[in-house]
């Protein structure tokens, strides 16, 4: 593979595809194949009337490379199949035998849609300087040290890391 990072546009982004396409399909991709970030729970999917491909980049780039070139193998397998009229789906032999030899992803992967939940408030123990992350506020006149049972006190009070 010449290129080793996340496509940015369309046009890598084909560019990848040809090339995987000739190299373990060894037949030529002849659509259209674009980013569609409104794939919401899948990385890719392969539509059967006009036979072009999407992807999700942002699954791309929660997963990375490796699994790009996995779920480009699984669309493919789809396409090649379906244009030659073999069984294309997930149940066929076809499918799941073509799949298995060119390394494809056998299932997209849940994707995180909404953001990370992160600790807002850092609370730091005055006595051995144990800190904690909390999503919520806390009542400091309530809540000791879970080590010494010393005060605690509101480091920081703003987002922490929020994404
Ligand atoms: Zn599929
Ligand atoms: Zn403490």
């Amino acid at each position: 593979m010449t290129n080793l990072s996340i496509p940015e546009n369309d046009h890598d982004l084909m560019q990848l595809v040809c090339e995987i396409s000739e190299r373990y399909f060894f037949a030529p991709f002849c659509h259209m194949c674009r980013y569609n970030n409104r794939l919401r729970t899948s990385g890719g999917r392969y539509l059967l009337k006009s036979h072009d491909l999407e992807f999700n980049l942002r699954y791309a780039k929660a997963y990375g490379m490796p699994e790009l070139v996995a779920t480009i193998k699984h669309e493919l397998c789809h396409y090649h199949l379906h244009l030659s009229g073999r069984g294309y789906r997930h149940g066929d032999r076809d499918f799941m035998q073509l799949l298995q030899k060119v390394g494809g992803a056998r299932y997209a992967r849940p994707i995180q849609l909404r953001s990370r939940q992160t600790p807002r408030y850092e609370y730091v123990c005055t006595d051995c300087l144990q800190t904690y992350m909390r999503q919520r506020r806390i009542d400091t006149s309530q809540y000791v040290c879970g080590k010494c049972h010393g005060k605690l006190l509101l480091k920081k009070d703003h987002f922490v890391n929020e994404g």
